[in-house]
């Protein structure tokens, strides 16, 4: 591929180079099995126990704490169906919100065809769902409340400290879970000041591999395990670590450098993509000035999103109608947030990371000038 204009970096991102180095040393070098008890086993063993330290020093949590997953989904549906399922004697009422990953949202409805009652939160215009809403949806039946931290179609944060509160002052015995899968590495998490009992993150967002994912597990939290067999994890998650896609990760984690740093930058893009785009007289713009500013949500009325995303790609530049998920179907996330369907229809997800540049901003903003030019006007 020649030179690409990456602006999906929501979706996935492009490995790093320590992370790539990592998996090559992992597959070429440490092949064996962590829970050898030989020499081979060890030398694989350590590299997962530093993965695990880095993992829980960017949560300010202890590595025993941390329990490798497949991915943030099954990261999402362990905490979800494992507090269900652990906690059902002691209450029915469940709390999300209406804006969740499917990873979550699906869980819930799989939970709530079994018959708990589920509580979808709505967010405001700007994506956020209120702490007075949480706390009214919170009562003494509520057993798990799943917030995420940022969202992933318009980089709204969530207030999650809110809901640790409601569920403190409504005494409810709940657990607090919170997807953070789009906040990781990319803002400071310390899941004590968050007040969270679980949390999930992803490694391919943040320039890991794809299929390495964590959960974060209060020392003290039991949950049942989706996966049984050889009693990994702590009997958490069988099945023999995936050495290489564990230090990807790490790699990965090695190479962020300073979050509060590249947030900045990130803010200091984000500002200009913002301007910039308002300046082309195209845009409406519909991330709110207080999103992680690692996405920025526009809609580009009068053109729909995948004629526009396809325009885009013949000019090398790659961006996503609402969320990699969503493929197509109009984003459910606008649409709680009361967007009229002419915004919902020409939405369009731009999502940066650490390495996007504001040359790549301006040829965004100049393919779309073209785009609007060549593509049929709808009404
Ligand atoms: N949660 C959120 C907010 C996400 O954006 C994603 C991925 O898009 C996931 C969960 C799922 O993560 P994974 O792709 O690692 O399963």
């Amino acid at each position: 591929m020649g030179n690409i204009i990456y602006l999906d970096n929501s979706s996935t991102t492009k490995p790093c180079e320590k992370a790539v180095e990592n998996i090559n040393i992992a597959l070429e070098k440490l092949w064996g099995n962590p829970s050898s008890l030989h020499l081979l086993g060890v030398q694989a063993e350590i590299p997962v126990t530093e993965a695990r330290e880095s993992v829980a020093k960017l949560l300010s949590c202890r590595a025993d704490e941390v329990y490798f997953t497949s991915c943030g989904t099954e990261s999402n549906n362990t905490a979800v169906f494992g507090v269900c399922s652990s906690r059902k004697k002691r209450g029915n009422r469940i709390v999300t919100t209406a804006i969740e990953h499917p990873s979550v949202l699906e869980a819930f409805r799989k939970m709530e065809n079994e018959g708990f009652e589920v509580i979808y939160l709505k967010p405001d215009k700007n994506g956020v769902v209120s702490a007075a809403d949480i706390e009214n949806a919170v009562n003494s039946s509520t057993i798990l409340v799943s917030i995420m931290l940022v969202n992933n179609e318009t980089g709204a944060i969530q207030p999650i400290k809110a809901a640790a509160d409601a569920i403190k002052k409504s005494g409810a015995p709940a657990l607090l879970h919170c997807d953070a899968v789009q906040g990781f590495g990319k803002m400071p998490i310390n899941v004590n000041s968050l007040g969270v009992d679980l949390l999930s993150v992803s490694g391919h967002k943040i320039h890991g591999p794809k299929g390495i994912g964590a959960l974060y597990m209060k020392k003290g939290v039991t949950l049942p395990s989706l996966l049984v067999g050889g009693g990994q994890e702590k009997g958490m998650r069988s099945g023999t670590e995936s050495v290489p896609l564990i230090m990807g990760l790490a790699g990965a984690i090695d190479e962020l450098g300073n979050i509060n740093d590249n947030l900045k930058k990130a803010k200091d893009l984000w500002l200009y993509a913002k301007d910039k785009l308002i300046a082309t007289g195209l845009v409406a713009i519909n991330s709110s000035r207080e999103a992680l500013p690692y996405i920025l949500n526009i809609s580009v009325e009068g053109y729909r999103s995948e004629p526009l995303l396809h325009f885009l790609e013949s000019k090398g530049i790659y961006v996503s109608s609402g969320s990699a998920c969503a493929k197509g179907e109009g984003s459910y996330v606008l649409k709680e947030m009361g967007l009229s369907s002419h915004l919902v229809d020409s939405a369009l997800r731009l999502s940066f990371s650490r390495f996007t540049e504001k040359a790549e901003i301006d040829a965004l903003c100049e393919a779309l000038t073209q785009a609007t030019q060549r593509l049929r006007r709808v009404k």
